[in-house]
């Protein structure tokens, strides 16, 4: 049976690995963070994870871990409603709300689930979801598992925006749906606006707050803090696995009866296993480090600022951002990949994206800054970037 299949399979991954395309994972031996060990026992300075706070190795989290599964146990083996959930579960929730300034949480195993299951259960074919070009493919999945009717606004474009409000008042409710920093360019989605739309055309508002949370705002609670819009946006989703920590784990967060509704209805909520006790205890000691001081979100952007600075002054072109993503613009395709082995072999790790992961003549090197770089860091990943691009041509 599985003859032709394996043929059609191996032609297929062929095809990807031709193109270039072809998805190669390096081994990390030691634990994720700004330095790395590899295999062969060199090390290298990660600028591509999504390690904002730098707390993927961070001691007082581990303890937590620890701590809780000791206390709680390692495994809930049920879902939530049957009998998965522990007080400690309620506690995140908590917390999550409070620095979100919402009603209520729900935990979900990831921000994927959280996504995959927000839109299902609270909106018909009657409905409209209005949903940003670049939105995460969480999102994308996730309105495609509701019957609604789908609206798509070209990327933080607010003339496109209201012109599928306008067509969207033919439906009974409607949500404006963005991820709050776009990973692609690291700007960020214009709330305020987005909600005064929303409130002319009578929309509700979503914002996946995945990459901005701990990296945007004063204080880096996300974009609703940025354009001081609490209380005009209804649904926020978001993730542990990003700034949170970057273990696992996804929240969706906001008004009281849509969060009821999803406990009720919410199919990867319904139908998948709860957080185990060590990420639950984890995550509440990290919302506790986060009330205690905003350092490291501060550390954080000075790194960002420093580096933008010294790049720019050595003659890159740099997409503006606000966030921790730095798009280092090469535009050339086989350039993009070549200047990102080249950086690999300085030791540096970065990614190189073109088309059709951005626009097509939009390669570029993405370059993500964690609170955890030191100075020292920044300095050595610059010098590899002028070698690198002066090899290449890119600098004169
Ligand atoms: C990373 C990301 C997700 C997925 O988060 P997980 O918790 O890893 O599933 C969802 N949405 C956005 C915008 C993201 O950047």
């Amino acid at each position: 049976m599985y003859g032709n299949f394996q043929s059609y399979l191996q032609n297929e991954l062929q095809s990807i690995e031709e193109a270039g395309l072809y998805k190669h994972e390096r081994n990390i031996c030691s634990a994720q963070g700004a330095e790395i060990t590899l295999q062969d026992g060199s090390k290298a300075l990660n600028f591509c994870a999504n390690n904002y706070l730098g707390l993927s190795d961070n001691p007082r989290l581990i303890e937590a871990a620890k701590k809780a599964m000791d206390e709680r146990g390692y495994g809930m083996s049920s879902v939530r409603f049957i009998c998965g959930t522990q007080d400690r579960h309620r506690e995140l929730e908590k917390a999550v709300s409070k620095y979100f300034h919402t009603d209520d949480t729900i935990l979900y195993a990831a921000c994927f689930d959280a996504n995959g299951g927000v839109f299902e259960p609270l909106f018909t074919d009657q409905d409209a979801i209005i949903s940003d070009s670049l939105n995460h493919a969480s999102i994308i999945d996730g309105v495609r598992l509701c019957k609604a009717v789908r609206y798509r606004y070209a990327n933080a474009d607010m003339d496109d925006l209201e012109r599928c409000l306008k067509e969207a008042q033919a439906q009974r409710f409607r949500i404006i749906v963005t991820d709050g920093v776009f990973s692609m360019d690291g700007n960020v989605a214009p709330m305020d606006k987005i909600c005064d739309l929303a409130e002319r055309y009578d929309a509700l508002v979503m914002v996946d707050e995945s990459h901005s949370a701990g990296v945007v705002g004063k204080t880096g609670h996300g974009v609703a803090e940025q354009f001081d819009c609490y209380g005009r946006i209804d649904i926020f989703t978001g993730t542990l696995g990003k700034s949170f920590g970057g273990a696992v784990g996804g929240f969706t967060t906001g008004r009281q009866e849509i969060i009821d509704m999803l406990r009720q209805r919410s199919r990867p909520y319904l139908f998948s296993n709860s957080l185990p006790p060590m990420i639950v205890g984890a995550g509440i000691e990290l919302f506790k480090m986060l009330e205690e001081s905003d350092d490291l979100h501060t550390r954080q952007q000075e790194n960002v600022a420093y580096f933008r600075e010294k790049m720019i002054a050595a003659g890159f072109d740099i997409k503006p951002t606000q966030s921790a993503i730095c798009a280092v613009m090469l535009y050339d395709a086989p350039l993009s990949q070549k200047f990102a082995s080249a950086m690999a072999q300085e030791g540096i790790f970065v990614t190189g994206f073109y088309y059709p992961v951005v626009p097509q003549g939009q390669a570029r090197i993405r370059v993500q800054i964690s609170a955890a770089h030191t100075r020292e860091q920044l300095d050595r990943a610059i010098a590899a970037f002028i070698k690198v691009g002066k090899d290449l041509g890119v600098l004169k």
